[in-house]
């Protein structure tokens, strides 16, 4: 079963359901792959096969030449609902880490270009990389969360949600008025700018200051 590593003072492992993923949630990632802002969140979806943790590598797939990296926030939903207030989105939260939202460009731009879903530039084998979780009432202010995803030493990404053009509890409201939430599903909230693409031997570390420092290798 997929799953997902909430670390406390007793770690526990909670079965991953579904994985949402929003596009499109910071201006200048936007501005850097040439899209326009949308009206509502772009949200899709990716299959729990592409969970990937720690502690072994990230294989790159075979189908694409051009696999990017794209780090981001990601949600732990910790308590079921439907159509949730964004006033109440929070309590939603059970837990914040951090992810790769691996994506075949190659194929993307294709799909893109063709009109066409994007299933395969996004949902394949290790597509949906994460850390381990920290609690949300550890985090103590989760209107300020920042990290930072470096690549072979360098940093490449900062993540300040703040620069969100959709909220976190409006993300957790508006993708429960399409889809009844449920414990267990994972939300990507979208990438920064300085997305770029991976080849093998690089290494990657992920960080959410005082909170997470993971590092993955790609094969
Ligand atoms: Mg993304």
């Amino acid at each position: 079963m997929p799953h997902v590593v909430l670390k406390a003072a007793q770690s526990r492992a909670v079965q991953v359901r579904n994985i949402f993923c929003i596009g499109r949630n910071y201006a200048a990632h936007i501005a850097e792959l040439g899209n326009r802002p949308e009206e509502d969140p772009v949200v899709f979806i990716k299959p729990t096969s592409a969970l990937h943790g720690p502690g072994t590598p990230i294989v790159l797939p075979a189908h694409s030449s051009d696999v990017h990296y794209e780090a981001e926030l990601v949600l732990l939903i910790g308590k079921a609902g439907k159509n949730i207030p964004e006033l109440n989105a929070l309590d939603h939260i059970d837990g914040y880490g951090l992810g790769l939202d691996l994506t075949a460009r190659d194929l993307q731009t294709k799909a893109k270009q063709g009109g066409l879903p994007w299933a395969v530039a996004k949902g394949f084998d290790c597509a949906a990389t994460v850390t381990p979780f920290v609690p949300a009432n550890a985090i103590q202010n989760p209107f300020e969360i920042q990290f930072e995803m470096h690549l072979n030493g360098h940093v490449k990404q900062h993540g300040d949600i703040r620069k969100m053009l959709f909220s976190i509890p409006y993300v957790v409201h508006y993708l429960s008025t399409v889809f009844a939430l449920q414990e267990g599903d994972l939300v990507f909230t979208g990438t920064p700018e300085g997305v770029g693409p991976l080849t093998s031997s690089d290494k990657i570390r992920l960080i959410l200051p005082d909170h997470i420092d993971t590092d993955f290798d790609v094969i």
